[in-house]
Order: structure tokens, then C-alpha cells, then sequence
């Protein structure tokens, strides 16, 4: 899919510089626009982004059942209310059944998710579907702790507050030892 008009979306800011009060003319806002319109470009290119090109065949075959884990995977995202950052990482965990994703893969599948306007919610889920879909899996569950612009920097004014969000799909929601499992290896238990 082609990338967003970066040049219409520069005079939208440029646009909405004026708007705030600002005068886009002035020497250190002469490129704010066309940053901002790259920014946000990059930003969302998770809509863009092809599942199984950024998979690109990191799948392996692997004859095991123990539970994968991979912690504390960065996480950068916007809020589809507000279009604020929220931040903070990801942990995901999977029993596989005969596939297992090279590692690296976990982290750019997240990637191409948070790239775009999110709730944490929705992204918590989506990630664990495509896991579970991706592989095969017998179960996965993944857990988001991150941070949000819109509440630290306005609003309720929270600064400290983590939001934290899971997903357990399969044996992880069946079975409560595995759950347990889970919770105990991301250091929530
Ligand atoms: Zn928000």
C-alpha cells in the first residue's frame, strides 16, 4: 500500500500551526510540517506493513511444548483518542505446537501493530491472535504495560500510573497452571 500524501498532510499542520497561534513562518517551525507529516507517516505505517513479509518466513520447525517467553519488548504506540504516545513493553509467552517464530519476529510484529492509532486493549489482542494464528499455537498470552501521554500530560494528570493489559488465548485461558506460569515468568506473581 502506497505511504500517506506527506505533502497534503504538511499543509494540514501547516494549517494547524496558524490555528494554535503560531506563526509557521518563523524560523524554527519553517519544516515543522513536513516533519511532522514524516513523523506521523512512520508512525502508522503499521496499517501499511504485510503480516506475512514482516513474518518473511521466521518460522521454524521445532519439536517442542515448553512454554516461550519473550520479555520486556519496547513498545511505542499512539492513542486513537488523542493521537498521544503511549510507551512502555510488551511480554509474550506461547506453547508451541511443532512452529516456533524466530525471535526477533515477536518484536516487529508488535512494531507493526502499535504502528497506528491503538487502544491498548485492541493491540493486547491483536498481538496474541496473530501469534496463535501465525504458528499454530497452543496458547498464548501477552501482556502490556505502558503509559499514557493523554493521562500524564493532561486530563487526570496521572504521571505515575501503568496501564496494564493481557490476553490469553488457548491453554493459557484453559488452563490455570500455565496461566499461573505466565504470570510468575513476567514477574507478576
Ligand atoms: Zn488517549
Amino acid at each position: 500500500m502506497a505511504g500517506p500524501d506527506v505533502d497534503r498532510i504538511s499543509s494540514l499542520v501547516h494549517q494547524l500551526l496558524v490555528e494554535l497561534g503560531e506563526d509557521p513562518a518563523r524560523e524554527g517551525l519553517a519544516k515543522t510540517p513536513e516533519r511532522v507529516a514524516k513523523a506521523l507517516a512512520f508512525l502508522t505505517d503499521g496499517y501499511r506493513a504485510d503480516r506475512k513479509a514482516v513474518i518473511n518466513q521466521a518460522v521454524f520447525t521445532q519439536d517442542t511444548s515448553s512454554m516461550v517467553i519473550v520479555k520486556d519488548i519496547e513498545l511505542y504506540s499512539l492513542c486513537e483518542h488523542h493521537m498521544l504516545p503511549f510507551f512502555g513493553r510488551c511480554h509474550i509467552a506461547y506453547i508451541p505446537d511443532g512452529k516456533v517464530f524466530g525471535v526477533s519476529k515477536l518484536a516487529r510484529l508488535v512494531d507493526m501493530y502499535a504502528r497506528r492509532l491503538q487502544l491498548q486493549e485492541r493491540l493486547t489482542e491483536q498481538v496474541s491472535r496473530v501469534v496463535m494464528d501465525e504458528i499454530g499455537a497452543k496458547g498464548v498470552g501477552v501482556m502490556i504495560e505502558a503509559r499514557h501521554l493523554c493521562m500524564m500530560m493532561r486530563g487526570v494528570e496521572k504521571q505515575n500510573s501503568t496501564m496494564v493489559t493481557s490476553s490469553v488465548l488457548g491453554v493459557f485461558r484453559d488452563n490455570l497452571a500455565t496461566r499461573e506460569e505466565f504470570l510468575t515468568l513476567v514477574g507478576k506473581r
